[in-house]
């Protein structure tokens, strides 16, 4: 893995101090079925460890997948698991971090109620995929706290671009996520997070924008392998059949 490049958050430069916590707030895996993925949660805690993170969130689709075996089998690892969910709204994603139980929201502007409580971010937002937010995004930018930049790219294909441009139009975060499908790109594309490690200082510094996107570029056969492919099946599939 090559050095990683860090993209200062557009508002502020931040001047941290101790040592920031190391997370991922957009995770996968099989345990949640609406998703085809090889691996277990405990799979991905424990490259998780290796890779020294401190905070990860599983955001199965419509789920909140959260048991208390997997919460301590974290804990055991040194990492903090911070319920989450991805929503599917009108078949458009939308990640919420912090959900105490699964939020039933029908509209995007049902989300207002979850601000108070949860992190709301666009994820993936301008991706060539039918579940992205695109327009969505622009119409409704005061729901969401963050954009999310994307680990599936590389320096020739980036579809994280628009997002950062976003970003720093609108004044809003980049929260760095894997959106974790494949572990071959978990740990390229991450968050720092000036936190200690409990869920409500974790949510509380999302809050206050105390945080910074670490990204590295894929390797281009990772990113053909594991996520472009997927992207483009999806969109084109999307072309034959339209939406539901
Ligand atoms: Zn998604
Ligand atoms: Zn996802």
């Amino acid at each position: 893995m090559g050095f990683p490049m860090n993209i200062q958050n557009p508002f502020k430069t931040l001047p941290f101090q101790n040592r920031m916590l190391k997370a991922d707030f957009h995770l996968h895996a099989r345990e949640d079925k609406q998703d085809r993925i090889s691996y277990s949660a405990k799979d991905l805690i424990r490259l998780a460890a290796k890779q020294k993170f401190d905070v990860l969130s599983f955001t199965f689709h419509d789920d909140l997948f959260y048991p208390r075996d997997l919460i301590s089998f974290a804990k055991k690892r040194g990492i903090t698991l911070v319920p989450g969910t991805e929503l599917t709204i009108h078949g458009r994603h939308v990640l919420v971090n912090g959900i105490k139980k699964l939020p039933k929201v029908k509209e995007l502007t049902g989300l207002e109620k979850l601000k108070d409580e949860a992190i709301i971010t666009a994820p993936h937002p301008f991706f060539p995929t039918s579940t992205a937010l695109r327009e969505q995004l622009l119409q409704n930018l005061h729901l969401f706290n963050n954009i999310e930049y994307t680990a599936r790219y590389n320096q020739f294909v980036n579809f994280n671009k628009k997002a950062a441009s976003l970003a720093q139009q609108s004044n809003k975060p980049l929260l760095g996520n894997s959106d974790c499908h494949h572990l071959i790109y978990f740990g390229y594309t991450f968050t720092q997070v000036d936190a200690s490690p409990s869920i409500d200082s974790i949510l509380e510094a999302l809050r206050k924008k105390k945080f910074q996107l670490t990204t590295t570029p894929l390797p281009t056969k990772w990113l053909l392998k594991a996520g472009i492919e997927n992207a483009f099946n999806e969109y084109v599939v999307k072309r034959i059949s339209p939406q539901k």
